[in-house]
């Protein structure tokens, strides 16, 4: 029997990607995967209990945008936040995966943004609703290119940093984190089956704090390329 080349009813959607530093190619974007309090002091600024596992959102793969990207300030928010993040890229899968090789998983790390509609957040934590809305919207995941990891100097420490219009907002450390990357792997990897082309944004730091119009954002992880994005006017 000959096969048959599937036949969509609409044109199907573009396949989102992350462009590789230094080349010309791109990494496919499958999913998103964010760890929510994985930071001491920014668990303590959002009033949270330090004790509690990582836990996950996600994000549309969609939802990114490139570095020095014009980011329209969303929709239904007065409060949008900023959340730097070390990202991780997969680039191959895994169930069960035991920390000791979450990290052969990974094929790249780039600096990212987790943009948040913090009221809309806020309201949802109050009724017990989904954070989709609050945290996966149009726009919401600004990432600088990737870099493949035999490139990256450390996931385990390296100053982590974001800045609006030239102010330092977020500053600490990769080490100051609570799950680091090789366990949020493992943790998340038992809750679903891992693939290539997954991205996991890792937690932010304390720090985060509103975004108006026109600012201009500047993110930094120690050894990656920093991420420029400016809210749109
Ligand atoms: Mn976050």
């Amino acid at each position: 029997m000959k096969a048959r080349m599937t036949q969509y009813v609409i044109e199907p959607a573009p396949q989102a990607s992350l462009s590789v530093f230094g080349d010309d190619t791109d990494f496919p974007i499958r999913r998103i995967f964010c760890v929510g309090r994985n930071y001491e002091a920014h668990i303590v600024e959002m009033g949270n209990d330090l004790r509690e596992p990582p836990f996950f959102f996600c994000k549309p793969a969609d939802a990114v945008v490139p570095n020095h990207a014009s980011v329209s300030y969303p929709k239904a928010t007065s409060d949008l936040h900023h959340e730097v993040e070390l990202v991780v890229a997969l680039g191959a899968g895994g169930s069960d995966v035991a920390s000791e090789d979450a990290l052969d998983l990974i094929w790249g790390a780039a600096v990212g943004i987790d943009l948040t509609r913090r009221d809309i957040q806020g309201e949802a934590k109050k009724r017990g609703r989904p954070w989709d809305m609050g945290k996966g919207f149009d726009q919401s995941a600004p990432i600088a290119p990737l870099v493949p990891i035999g490139d990256v100097a450390s996931l385990t420490e390296g100053r982590i940093w974001l800045s609006v219009n030239g102010t330092t907002r977020q500053s600490a450390d990769l080490a100051d984190m609570i799950w680091p990357v090789a366990d949020c792997i493992s943790y998340l990897s038992g809750l679903v089956a891992l693939a290539p082309g997954d991205l996991i944004m890792t937690g932010t730091p304390a720090g985060v704090s509103a975004l108006q119009r026109g600012d201009e954002v500047t993110a930094g992880i120690t050894g990656l390329p920093d991420l420029n994005i400016k809210i749109a006017e």
